[in-house]
């Protein structure tokens, strides 16, 4: 149980990134706490409506310039960032172990997301190229150019600390438009090392800023005339109630990408081991804090009779009681662990409360998280166990509402279509999986499902990053979504030319 070195040292207080300058905020402070430990590791201030306008004008400032800089030196800072965070790969690994709780693997595959994000960004003067066309008209041209903004604002979720901010800021960067980030106050030290980089990587001052807090920087990025567009990532009231329809007040552009139940569709003819194992990781990696997480696994029973029904829940439920109950929980930073604690004990309490919830709704307790062991000596607070609920119904609120931790719901439908119509009881539509071996039950789920992201004999549909992160229902707000060609049209507006030679 040896544990990997800690790359956060001491308890630090944090600074906003404004103009190239790394400054001290007037607004209270709160611990960063590592939920392995317990122990504070750095200190975030909750940053006032006026720092957070110094930054915008910073970024204002800086528009101009970086917006005429050639398309191909805006990519040579990307490449050189892309460059730097491969450098670090391993150190911002481990800090977002320490702020947020995860493995050390799950680190390095959002590390590696992350990083994809940037490498896709390289392609700008590709990506950003418009269109043409001649004679429209006798010796008449026409051609569409798209140009860059102005400012825009970041607002990232706890749950993937480094790399989802990364989902709009190397776009909007890359096009020619200058950020203001507001990480998840919760764990913003990724976010902070990352804009170190940027500017290390030659990004001119105030192009990347960084502001450090909570709701009021959110309503001053929502108030500020010179923001032109925000991208948040969160949850749905937040994202629905404050972003999207404060955006939509203020005339600004938005991506707001919510919450999420995802159902995992296991037909009688998937591959049953292999579903199991791909549905652990799905289900409890990153401790159940994912929006993509399945939630719901149901069991379709199309074609069978009653006694094979009962055989076949039986076989998967057992097998996947079993490797739930095998998973090693601790600190993250000891490879040999496979789930973190939860990000905070409140959060741990709300999931502890949809499990009383379960309870009380008829759902039966199949494999209760609440009694667990920790490898290593750490304070229990902030850990839960894998759970399982047998007998769900799905009209009980914790088949239809985002619990964000490891419960697992067991439930039964008797053909595709009925598991389909279940799927689309659910307020939301982030993610559905299906698990077979048949290619006509695959299409049909991905033909008609109301799902932004569809996984066929994958539990975690995360696209890559030059495809656009999808989302439907209230999962998500706005025309367009985070990364790839969608985010590149995102951050800039067309503009049409018509041009004739005398
Ligand atoms: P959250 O809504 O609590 O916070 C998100 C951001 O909004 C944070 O930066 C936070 O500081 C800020 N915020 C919180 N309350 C606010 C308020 N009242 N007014 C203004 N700003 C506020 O979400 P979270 O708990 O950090 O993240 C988890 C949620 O994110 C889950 O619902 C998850 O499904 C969702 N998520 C969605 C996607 C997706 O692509 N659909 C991806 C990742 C996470």
């Amino acid at each position: 149980m040896a544990l990997l070195e800690a790359p956060i040292k001491e308890n630090k207080v944090l600074r906003n990134l404004i103009d190239g300058e790394w400054v001290r905020s007037e607004g209270p402070l709160r611990d960063v706490v590592d939920p392995a430990t317990q122990k504070a590791i750095a200190q975030v201030p909750i940053s006032t409506k006026g720092e957070f306008d110094e930054a915008v004008a910073s970024a204002q400032d800086a528009y101009d310039d970086w917006r005429r800089t050639p398309p191909v030196a805006r990519a040579r800072c990307m490449l050189r960032l892309r460059d730097l965070l491969e450098e670090h790969f391993e150190e911002v690994s481990r800090i977002q172990t320490m702020e947020h709780g995860k493995t050390i693997d799950e680190s390095r595959g959002e590390t590696r997301r992350g990083i994809e994000m940037v490498e896709v960004a390289c392609g700008i003067p590709s990506l950003m190229m418009g269109v043409n066309l001649e004679d429209i008209a006798s010796g008449i041209d026409e051609y569409l150019i798209r140009q860059p903004l102005g400012v825009f604002g970041i607002i990232g979720p706890f749950n993937f600390p480094f790399m989802v901010p990364l989902w709009f800021a190397p776009f909007a960067v890359a096009t020619g438009n200058t950020i203001v980030v507001k990480p998840s106050s919760e764990d913003p030290l990724s976010q902070i090392r990352i804009a170190e980089l940027a500017l290390e990587a030659g990004v001119p001052d105030g192009v990347w800023n960084v502001v450090n807090g909570g709701r009021d920087v959110v309503s001053a990025m929502i108030d500020n005339p010179d923001v032109k567009g925000v991208c948040f990532v969160g949850s749905t009231p937040v994202g629905r109630d404050v972003v999207y329809k404060g955006c939509g007040a203020t005339g600004k552009r938005v991506i707001a990408q919510c919450g999420a139940k995802n159902y995992a569709l296991v037909m009688p003819d998937a591959n049953i081991p292999r579903t199991v194992a791909a549905c652990m990781t799905s289900f409890f990696g990153n401790a159940g804090q994912r929006c993509l997480a399945n939630a719901n696994l149901v069991l379709v029973n199309e074609g069978l009779s009653a006694a094979e029904s009962k055989a076949f829940y039986q076989e998967v439920v057992d097998a996947f009681v079993a490797a739930a109950k095998s998973i090693s929980i601790g600190n993250g930073l000891d490879e040999s662990v496979q789930m973190g604690p939860l990000r905070d004990v409140g959060k741990k309490q709300r999931v502890a409360g949809y499990i009383e919830r379960g309870l009380a709704e008829g759902a039966t307790l199949r494999l209760d998280g609440r009694q667990f062991t920790v490898q290593g000596d750490y304070p229990p607070d902030a850990f839960l166990g894998p759970t399982v609920f047998e007998n769900v119904d799905n009209g009980m609120a914790i088949a239809q509402e985002e619990i964000f931790g490891p419960v697992a719901n067991m439930m039964q439908a008797g053909s595709l279509k009925e598991a389909i119509d279940m799927v689309h009881a659910n307020p939301f539509g982030n993610a559905v999986s299906i698990f077979t071996g048949s290619g006509k039950w695959a299409r049909e789920l991905q033909y008609s499902v109301e799902c932004g992201n569809v996984g066929v004999n994958i539990g975690i549909a995360a696209p890559m990053a030059f495809f656009p992160f999808a989302g439907m229902k209230d999962s998500f707000f706005g025309d367009l979504h985070g990364q790839g060609q969608e985010a590149i049209r995102f951050f800039t507006e067309s503009k049409v030319v018509i041009q004739r030679w005398f």
